[in-house]
C-alpha cells in the first residue's frame, strides 16, 4: 500500500514544482472523512483513494487531479460537502471532485432499459474536463481490482458496466494500458468459466511458447541491427479477453489466435518506421492486403503505427506493430499522455488548460471526417444534452429544452402536470434552459394544464404533440373534462376567504386596487350593490371620494386562521432568474406552491402569479414580507382571496 508521502515522493519526480502542501493536506480530508469507513475487502477506505491517486501518479497527471483522486469519494460517501473543499481547494479541484460524483451517481436502469450508448455519451458529456474521466476510469479500475469482496451479483453488474461503457471509453480515449486491464478483469467476472479455460491454456503453453516468440524476436533485432536501424523488438503479450473476442469474432479456436507471433518495434522516427516495412519484407513473406498504415491515417483515438502480417518460417503468420516512441506512448497512455501538468517553464504554451471541449475539437480536425461521425460517442455536443432524473436515470434532449420538455420525456401525465422545476437544487422558471449533466425536479400539481404558451417554449416534438392534444381536446369539449376534475379536487371544505365579512359570500369580497392592502393591514370593507364589499386600507384616500352611496361600511377582519389556497401577484421589473427568485423565496418558507405563471406587462415589468397553500395568516404575512425584499420587485397584491 502507498502511503501520502510516497506519492507525493512520486509527483515531484515528475512534476518538482507540485504543491505538497496541498496534495498533503487533501490526503489528511479524506483520511479524516473516511476514517470509520472500511473497504469490502475490511481494509481501511483510504487505500483505495490512495491507489486511484497513485495510479493517476503513474500518468503523470497534474496536482490537482490527484488531489481530487484522493478526495474524489468524499462528497459522495460522506457528510462533507462540495462548499467546503470548494473553499479549502479552490474551483479547479471542487470541479473535478464533483464531476467524477456525478459520474458515480449515474445510474443504470434495469436491464431492459440500459441506454448504454446514453450512459457513455452523458459520462462524456457530463466531464466537461477530460481528467474527470481519466480520475473516473482508474476509480473503476481499483474496484475492479478488488471486486473479489464483492457478493457475485454485484460484482456481475459492475462487470458488465465496465466492459459496457469503460472500457470503451477507455478505448476511445486511447488508454489501452486500462482499456486492456479492465477488459480483463471484466471478463474474468462475466464468464468465469471461459476465462479460465483461457487462462489455463495460456499458462500450460506459456514457456514454449515465450521460447518460440523469442527466436522470432532474435531475428528480427538481428536484420534491424545489420540494417542500422536504432530500434527495440518486444514480443506483445495477448490478454485474455483478446483472444477470445477474436475466437468469436473470427470463429477461430484458441490455438488459431494463440499461435500467432506479435511483435512490436519500437524505433526513433516516422523513416525509420518504413523502413523496418522493408527489413521485415525481405525476410518474411507478406500477407497481401493486411497491410495497414495508420501513421499516415491516424485513427480517431490519435493511435498512430503501422500495421503488418506476415508469414514466418514453417507458416507461422507473425502479427508486427511499428511504431516510434513518441507513438507507442500515445498508444499506451491515449489522451492522459496529451495532458501537460502545470508548473514546468517550457509548458507555458499549454497554461491555457485543454478543456475537453477543445480537445475534441482538435480532434475533429486531425480525424478525417467520416471517422469522426462514425465514432458516435463523441458528437453529444452538437444538438444534444444530457440531463439527470433525481434517480440518475438519464433524460437526452435537444439543446435549447426546457423543464416541460423534461417532464414530458419522464411521462406525459407528468409534463400534464408540471407546475414547476428545480434544476440542481435550486427553482428555475419552466422557460430555464436546461444544460447537460443538470439535475432536474419537476413539481407537478394536479390543478395544473397544458397552456398554450408552452407551445413557445418547447423544443420537443413528444411535448408538443402532447400539449396540443390536450388544447385540442379541450377545445372540443369545452364544457367537460378539466373544470370539472378541478372542483373535485378542491378541499372537501368550504372556500374560504382570507377576509370574514358577516353574511357576504367569499366571491363578493374584491380588494381595492387603489390601496392594495395586505394581510395584517387595517381595513375597511365598504359595501357596493352591483361589485360586493370592496376591501380598502382604513387610512386609503380614496374612501374620501365615495359617493354617498357607496360608502355603506360593513366590519371586516382578516381571519387569523386562515388556511387555503391563496393567490400572489408580484409585480418586478424583469430580469434572468426573477421567477427562480421568487420560487426560492416561497420553498425557503415552506410554503407549497401549487402553480407559478409569468407574463410580461409592457416592456420592462413582469408580473408573477403564484397560487400558494396557506396556513394561517402570519403564514401568508411573512411570506409578503420576504418577497416584497427581493430586488427588483416592485408591488405584490393578493389576486384572489381565497381559491
Ligand atoms: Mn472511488
Amino acid at each position: 500500500m502507498v502511503g501520502a508521502e510516497e506519492l507525493i515522493k512520486k509527483v515531484k519526480e515528475y512534476n518538482p514544482g507540485a504543491d505538497e502542501a496541498l496534495i498533503r493536506r487533501a490526503y489528511e480530508v479524506a483520511e479524516r472523512v473516511h476514517r470509520n469507513e472500511r473497504r469490502a475487502s475490511g481494509e481501511p477506505f483510504i487505500i483505495h483513494p490512495l491507489a486511484v491517486a497513485d495510479s493517476l501518479a503513474e500518468f503523470r497527471m497534474d496536482e490537482a487531479s490527484i488531489c481530487a483522486a484522493l478526495l474524489h469519494d468524499v462528497v459522495e460517501d460522506t457528510e462533507e460537502s462540495l462548499e467546503k473543499l470548494r473553499e479549502e481547494f479552490g474551483e479547479e479541484i471542487a470541479m473535478l471532485v464533483d464531476g467524477v460524483t456525478k459520474i458515480t451517481k449515474l445510474k443504470s436502469k434495469s436491464r431492459e432499459e440500459y441506454q448504454v450508448e446514453s450512459l457513455r455519451k452523458m459520462l462524456f458529456a457530463t466531464a466537461r474536463d477530460i481528467r474527470i474521466i481519466i480520475i473516473k476510469l482508474l476509480d473503476k479500475l481499483h474496484n475492479m481490482k478488488t471486486l473479489d469482496y464483492l457478493p457475485r451479483e454485484k460484482q456481475v453488474r459492475i462487470a458488465k458496466e465496465v466492459m459496457d461503457i469503460y472500457a470503451p471509453i477507455a478505448y476511445r480515449l486511447g488508454i489501452e494500458k486500462v482499456r486492456w486491464q479492465l477488459e480483463d478483469l471484466a471478463f474474468k467476472y462475466l464468464e468465469p468459466e471461459k476465462f479460465r479455460e483461457i487462462d489455463e491454456k495460456i499458462k500450460r503453453n506459456k514457456k514454449a511458447r515465450e521460447e518460440y516468440v523469442e527466436n522470432v524476436r532474435q531475428v528480427l533485432e538481428n536484420a534491424l541491427k545489420e540494417n542500422k536501424i536504432p530500434s527495440t523488438v518486444i514480443g506483445r503479450i495477448k490478454h485474455h479477453y483478446s483472444i477470445y473476442r477474436k475466437m468469436l469474432r473470427k470463429e477461430r479456436t484458441f490455438e488459431e489466435i494463440f499461435d500467432v507471433v506479435a511483435l512490436r518495434i519500437i524505433t526513433d522516427n516516422v523513416d525509420n518506421c518504413y523502413k523496418v516495412i522493408g527489413v521485415i519484407h525481405n525476410i518474411w513473406k507478406p500477407i497481401p492486403r493486411r497491410f495497414k498504415d495508420y501513421i499516415a491515417m491516424p485513427k480517431v483515438n490519435l493511435y498512430q503505427s503501422l500495421h503488418d502480417v506476415v508469414i514466418g518460417e514453417g507458416g507461422t503468420i507473425i502479427e508486427i506493430q511499428i511504431r516510434t516512441e513518441e507513438m507507442d506512448k500515445i498508444a499506451e497512455n491515449g489522451i492522459a499522455a496529451h495532458w501537460k501538468y502545470k508548473g514546468l517553464e517550457t509548458d507555458k504554451k499549454f497554461d491555457k488548460k485543454l478543456t475537453w471541449l477543445k480537445e475534441i475539437m482538435d480532434w475533429q480536425q486531425e480525424a478525417p471526417a467520416k471517422e469522426f461521425v462514425e465514432s458516435l460517442e463523441i458528437d453529444f455536443f452538437k444538438n444534444e444534452i444530457y440531463t439527470f432524473t433525481p434517480k440518475g436515470d438519464v433524460i437526452e434532449l435537444p439543446k435549447g429544452a426546457t423543464p416541460i420538455d423534461f417532464a414530458y420525456a419522464v411521462h406525459s401525465s407528468v409534463g400534464d402536470r408540471c407546475a414547476g422545476a428545480k434544476v440542481n437544487g435550486a427553482f428555475v422558471s419552466l422557460r430555464h434552459e436546461l444544460r447537460t449533466g443538470d439535475v432536474i425536479e419537476i413539481i407537478t400539481s394536479k390543478t395544473q394544464r397544458p397552456n398554450i404558451g408552452w407551445l413557445k417554449i418547447i423544443k420537443t416534438a413528444k411535448a408538443r404533440n402532447k400539449i396540443k392534444k390536450y388544447l385540442y381536446d379541450e377545445e372540443k369539449l369545452p364544457a367537460r373534462g378539466a373544470k370539472k376534475i378541478e372542483r373535485e379536487e378542491l378541499p372537501a371544505t368550504k372556500a374560504q376567504s382570507l377576509i370574514m365579512i358577516e353574511g357576504v359570500k367569499p366571491s363578493k369580497i374584491k380588494i381595492a386596487k387603489c390601496c392594495n392592502p395586505l394581510p395584517g393591514e387595517d381595513i375597511v370593507g365598504y359595501s357596493d350593490k352591483t361589485r360586493g364589499v370592496i376591501i380598502h386600507k382604513a387610512n386609503c384616500d380614496s374612501i374620501k371620494k365615495l359617493k354617498e352611496s357607496q360608502k355603506k361600511k360593513v366590519k371586516t377582519v382578516w381571519r387569523s386562521d386562515f388556511s387555503s389556497l391563496v393567490e400572489l401577484k408580484v409585480e418586478a421589473l424583469d430580469r434572468v432568474g426573477l421567477l427562480a427568485d421568487v420560487l426560492n423565496t416561497i420553498a425557503a418558507t415552506g410554503t407549497n406552491l401549487d402553480t407559478a405563471n409569468a407574463k410580461m406587462l409592457g416592456k420592462e415589468m413582469a408580473e408573477c402569479t403564484f397560487k400558494v397553500k396557506i396556513d394561517d395568516l402570519d403564514h401568508l404575512r411573512n411570506l409578503i414580507e420576504r418577497i416584497k425584499k427581493l430586488k427588483d420587485v416592485k408591488k405584490i397584491h393578493i389576486g384572489k382571496l381565497g381559491i
